[in-house]
Parts: structure tokens; sequence; C-alpha cells
């Protein structure tokens, strides 16, 4: 579709498109957005769906994709689809990095040589502050995982969720993340929504739609305006940032939120950080 392609290329309109996986998980952080954890119903997409979704996007002219959930690489199938979806367009996925067990980092040597990276969350220089919002031993697994993919070639990028993170703290995380090899522009560091469980644990920064970027993202539940959209709040998935119901074609949430982005005031994104 000429317009979404002419709006991405303009910068109206985010190039990449979040696709959430999956919702369980085989943690239960405590500001989590979707409420995962190893009991959370899975509502998971298969791997040819993932597929055709990114086919789709290329075709409509977006430029890159995320992968998230959930906890992606509970879906055994993950390594060899994130490469598929790394030939098509740039791929990031998100993970906890408690599943990569050797055999794992194994089939993870597809990514070498592909466009992908593997962003994992670390929240705090200190293990116990880390682990208190996150599992116990947390921030060793991080460690070990981020060191294991930079060792086959696989690009790292670390993402770090914090209410506040500032000064002598951050400069130790900084130096910490540059210690496991991972480059200064791959760390990023923002806010906790307040959405899922960070809004039961009154954890995070509130916010309303104009504030979050508009990045169209597609769940096994429908198409959202924003990757911060699908989340889950006892036990039940928000529909405030639903787009539609329809993700086939992508094109029909595509210019859904083409429309309302074309209309939409300039929101706090920029200013609080959130991406
Ligand atoms: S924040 Fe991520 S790792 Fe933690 S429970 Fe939620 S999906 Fe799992």
């Amino acid at each position: 579709m000429k317009d979404i392609a002419e709006a991405v290329a303009s910068g109206v309109l985010p190039g990449r498109v979040w696709i959430y996986t999956n919702y369980d998980c085989n943690l239960a952080c405590r500001y989590c957005l979707t409420q995962s954890s190893p009991t959370a119903p899975r509502r998971s997409l298969s791997r040819k769906r993932v597929l055709e979704i990114a086919h789709e996007a290329k075709d409509l002219g977006f430029t890159a994709l995320g992968v998230t959930g959930g906890e992606p690489f509970l879906l055994r199938w993950m390594p060899e689809a994130v490469a598929d979806l790394a030939d098509l367009l740039p791929t990031v996925v998100n993970t906890n990095g408690a599943l990569f067990t050797p055999r794992v980092l194994e089939r993870m040597e597809v990514l070498a040589d592909r466009d992908a990276a593997v962003q994992l969350s670390l929240d705090h220089p200190d293990p116990e502050r880390n682990d208190a919002l996150r599992a116990p031993d947390d921030h060793w697994r991080v460690q070990k995982a981020a060191r294991a993919l930079h060792a086959i070639g696989v690009r790292v990028r670390i993402a770090t969720t914090a209410d506040t993170l500032q000064g002598e703290a951050l400069e130790r995380l900084k130096s910490l993340v540059a210690d496991l090899g991972v480059a200064e522009e791959d760390h990023v560091v923002r806010p906790v929504v307040r959405r899922g469980r960070a809004a039961l644990e009154s954890l995070g920064v509130p916010v309303t739609e104009a504030d979050l970027p508009p990045e169209l993202t597609i769940t096994a539940t429908g198409a959202y305006r924003s990757a911060f959209g699908p989340t889950v709040r006892n036990g039940r998935m928000d529909t405030d940032l639903l787009l539609t119901r329809t993700t086939r074609p992508l094109a029909t949430p595509a210019a859904l939120l083409l429309r309302l982005v074309t209309g939409m005031p300039r929101g706090q994104d920029a200013r609080q950080g959130i991406r």
C-alpha cells in the first residue's frame, strides 16, 4: 500500500511492526504489562502466521519487526523463526534470557550473520534490586545469556525498565552493559508503563494513548495501536488501544493506524522516553 510506505518513509508512521507471539512466561515480573506467568493463557500465534505477518509488513512498506510476549522462546520454533523474519526485515526479539540452554544457543547461531538482535532485560546494576522486580538469579542469568550470545556472534541489546535509575547506579549499569559487549546505542532505558501488573502494583508512570509511540502491533486477538496496547489486567486483555480484531490482511489495521496518526496531536512519548 503506497500510503503506508510513504508514511513510514517520511517518518509519519514508525517503521516497526510488533508481533506478540505468546503471553505465557517462565517468569512473573512485578511490573509485567501482560501479566505473564507460567500459568497465563498462551494466546499464541503459529509460526506460519508470524511469517505471514512479516511478509505482509514488508510488502506494505514497514521496515522492521519486533517479536515479544510473554516469553517468545517458550515456543520451540523461535530461533529459526527469528532467522526467517530477519531474512525479510531487521528484527529484534525480546526475551528474559532464561531459556538459553547450550542446545538452544547452538540453534541461535543461525542469527549470527543476520540482521537480528536479541533484547534482554536488565533493570539494575545490583542483583538484589534487579531480582526483586523480576526473579531470583535473573541478574546472573541475563549476564550469562548476554555473554553466551555475544560469543556466538549474535547482536545483543539490553532493555532497562526502571522507575528511577539515575546518577551513580545508572553509570554502574552502563559499565556492566558495556562489559557484556553491548554497544551504547543498544542499551535502552525506559520507564515502567503503568499498565497490566504494574498498574495493580502502582508501579511506573501513568500514560495516555498520546504518550505511546503509534506502532502497529499484532496479537492472536487483534491489532493494537501501540506495543504497549495489548496489555492484560485481572486476566483480561485491555482493549482501550485496540485498532481492530481484523488482522488479515495486515493492510486493514495498518490503514486504520495511519488514519489515527494523521489526525493525532503529538504526545509525550519523546519526553518520557517510552519506547
Ligand atoms: S516482564 Fe517479560 S520476563 Fe517478566 S513476566 Fe513479563 S513477559 Fe515475562
